[in-house]
């Protein structure tokens, strides 16, 4: 059996055919960058979600969850600094009239990292170093810092309408509920708090399927610590999103860690990983874990004059805690599972396109195939039996059996079942796995315990 054909075309062409991801907005010609996710990719975005809530948040003891809002107080973002820095370099070639982000240019061409050099110095380089760029001649325009954040407004009455942003991340929302959840659990440094939800980025340069998008999925963590103890928590954060991220069965060989050096640390920041996939593009960041000081506490108690503080019980001063924030984004992560579980092998001479993912993340474990419809009714007992034990079924009666294997080993479905006339009488049925294709015959009554 051989690898092949893993490109980036074939697999979203899959995607797409077989249910997981469309176009947003199709019949009005789309929405550029835009993708809605299918029955079998939200299935997916589910599970990848309650593995994170649990291994993030209930399995650590000091870790507690919030769900906080899109919209928030616009001075949220001036104290972040989301308002005066939170920004790309726009460059446009006035010869074709394609926009670029300078950066990504500097870097590509010279392989050194871009936040070393400053913005009057990178339309330098643009200008006198980039003639020919994407197929054509450049005349470059001057560089434009573009808000990354998206605007809208508040309220009915025109004259007092307020400009109001979508959040950008998730982990401001936390930042100012500090007190109000340390209150009111009563929780002792050092603890964490986690939301999932909706980030919004008006990105330059979209693209990369469900890569970079503008409206995305995060789940954060901010873990508040003493500072002291803060390089320990980072390294144990680090380790942690690795063996999550192996865990949802990415393989290890696709995934590395890649750690920031001094120029591309954010002023505030101690020290940030990232944990990158191989995507069929490149090295792209899923995670990244960063060490964010103080800065933020620190920062909103500045502007919203309330303190933000934890009263040490050990010696009765006030302080503000380090924070450790692991964060991840759903759609990259998802992503990165169907790449590396996108096989096409050959068998007997004929394609078989097969999802090998993590039984636990398959949209089904479970595929129920009666033989002939005649003998749905029998078999749509053990699909409500299934379905009631909380194991993930689907049913599916049309087709040759050759044929809805192909169809289940294609969505990623682990086992298949198939309810022959012989089960009438047996009370047998043969069950098949994805990954090896072999098949076995066991008890009807045994279906739960051979799955679990
Ligand atoms: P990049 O350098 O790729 O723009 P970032 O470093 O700005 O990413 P963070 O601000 O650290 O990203 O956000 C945390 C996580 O959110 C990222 O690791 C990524 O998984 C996800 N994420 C960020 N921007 C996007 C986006 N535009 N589309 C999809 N996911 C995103």
């Amino acid at each position: 059996m051989e690898n092949t054909k893993k490109d980036m075309k074939n697999i979203v062409n899959h995607l797409k055919n077989s249910g997981f991801v469309f176009q947003s907005s199709e019949i009005y010609g789309g929405l550029s960058n835009t993708w809605d996710y299918g029955p079998l990719g939200i299935s997916i975005i589910n599970k990848i979600k309650r593995a994170w809530w649990k291994s993030f948040i209930s399995l650590e003891i000091n870790n507690v969850g919030l769900d906080s809002k899109i919209l928030l107080n616009p001075k949220i973002w001036e104290a972040s600094g989301h308002i005066s820095n939170f920004s790309d370099p726009l460059i446009e070639n006035k010869v074709n009239h394609k926009r670029y982000r300078a950066d990504h240019i500097y870097e590509e061409i010279t392989k050194k990292n871009s936040a070393d050099i400053n913005i009057r110095d990178l339309e330098h380089f643009m200008k006198n170093e980039v003639k020919e760029y994407d197929g054509s001649k450049t005349d470059w325009t001057e560089i434009k810092q573009f808000n990354l954040m998206f605007e809208t407004f508040q309220g009915v009455v025109e004259s007092n309408k307020q400009s109001i942003y979508l959040r950008p991340e998730t982990a401001q929302g936390i930042f100012v509920n500090f007190n109000n959840i340390q209150r009111s659990l009563r929780l002792k440094l050092p603890f964490g708090v986690g939301q999932i939800g909706k980030s919004f980025r008006n990105e330059v340069t979209p693209g990369n399927f469900i890569f970079r998008t503008r409206e995305f999925e995060q789940m954060e963590l901010e873990f508040f610590t003493f500072p002291e103890q803060s390089l320990e928590d980072y390294n144990y954060y680090v380790n942690k999103s690795y063996q999550f991220i192996v865990s949802l069965g990415i393989k290890k060989e696709s995934l590395k860690i890649r750690v920031h050096n001094e120029e591309e640390l954010a002023h505030y920041s101690g020290a940030t990983s990232d944990i990158e996939f191989l995507y069929p593009f490149g090295w792209g960041e899923i995670m990244g874990i960063s060490h964010r000081g103080n800065y933020d506490l620190t920062s909103h108690n500045k502007y919203s004059n309330i303190k933000l503080q934890y009263l040490d019980p050990s010696n009765n001063n006030f302080m503000v805690p380090t924070v450790i924030e692991p964060s991840v984004g759903v759609d990259r992560l998802l992503l990165a599972i169907l790449v590396d579980s996108y096989n096409v092998e050959n068998i007997e001479n004929s394609e078989r396109i097969v999802l090998k993912i993590d039984k636990n993340l398959a949209p089904y474990k479970v595929a129920i195939l009666p033989l002939v419809k005649k003998l749905s009714k029998e078999s749509l007992e053990i699909y409500y039996k299934l379905i009631e034990n909380d194991i993930d079924a689907t049913f599916d009666e049309t087709g040759s059996i050759g044929k809805r294997y192909r169809r289940q080993d294609s969505i990623g479905t682990y086992y298949s079942i198939t309810f022959d006339y012989d089960s009438l009488d047996d009370k047998k049925i043969t069950i098949r796995n994805r990954d090896t294709m072999e098949q076995e015959r066991i008890l009807i009554s045994e279906i739960k315990e051979y799955i679990k």
